[in-house]
């Protein structure tokens, strides 16, 4: 049996801001609506969310026995301006920092578990809320209360069990809609990003024709806009 201080003592030693443990279970169409996105056709061309949904819903498809999804959050340097290249972009290297500090922490605990960062089929931000990190914002992203969404996330699946799980927290954008308003091409629906109308599809993971109706607003790689515009971020 785990000890949730224990682990949460050790992730902050191997250099990660917060820790939060969840139970491994299923996420549910509410939390997280990834067959209605796919159905809907707003993933674009990014076919690789298409497989492993079943692993991407539940992280006991992920690591058969799965208990525990300890998760953790480092947090980055919010833009110092707008435009250009995005501060998630500028960060891209940092999931390899990510996963070496999931590497040492697993270590650390003395467990066997699946260390996932950016490759591995799991919700990193869901698994976040679940463990009561932060809630999924309107722009579809983590929010946390200190660090804002200037956040990377990994987490740990591991079929041992902890004496204390987190709970999520309720959602703290309230009446707020500055992001879905401050998106210059309307393209956050209900939970949902349509990715064909994103700035950051078009320029972060794979380079992509922008066509004529998107507005990149001056980025040349992803967008800040409607983090910038959230005021957990400020
Ligand atoms: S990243 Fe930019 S284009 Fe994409 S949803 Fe946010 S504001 Fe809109
Ligand atoms: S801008 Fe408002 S609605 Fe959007 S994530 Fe932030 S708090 Fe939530």
């Amino acid at each position: 049996m785990l000890s949730s201080a224990e682990i949460k003592r050790a992730a902050l030693t191997v250099g990660f801001d917060a820790c939060g443990v969840a139970p491994a279970g299923a996420l549910t169409d509410e939390e997280y609506p990834l067959r209605q996105w796919l159905a809907k056709g707003w993933h674009g061309g990014l076919d690789y969310m298409e497989r492993n949904v079943d692993k991407r819903m539940d992280p006991r498809q992920l690591l058969p026995g799965a208990r525990s999804v300890i998760c953790c959050v480092s947090a980055y340097p919010p833009p110092e301006t707008a435009g250009g290249v995005a501060a998630y972009a500028r960060t891209r290297e940092y999931h390899k920092v990510v996963k070496n500090m999931l590497f040492a922490l697993r270590e650390q605990l003395g467990i066997e578990g699946k260390c996932c960062c950016d490759t591995v089929p799991i919700s990193d931000k869901h698994w976040a809320t679940r463990a009561g990190l932060g809630w999924i914002g309107r722009h579809t992203l983590l929010v946390t209360e200190r660090w804002g969404s200037w956040v990377n996330l990994g987490e740990i699946v591991t079929i041992e069990e902890c004496d204390v799980y987190d709970t999520p927290l309720p959602s703290g954008c309230t009446d707020c809609n500055l992001c879905v308003e401050a998106c210059p091409n309307h393209a956050i629906g209900d939970k949902m990003i349509d990715v064909r109308r994103c700035t950051a599809y078009y320029t972060t993971h794979h380079q992509r024709e922008l066509p004529p109706e998107v507005d990149a607003h001056g980025y040349t790689q992803g967008c800040d806009i409607c983090q910038l515009a959230c005021p957990y971020n400020r």
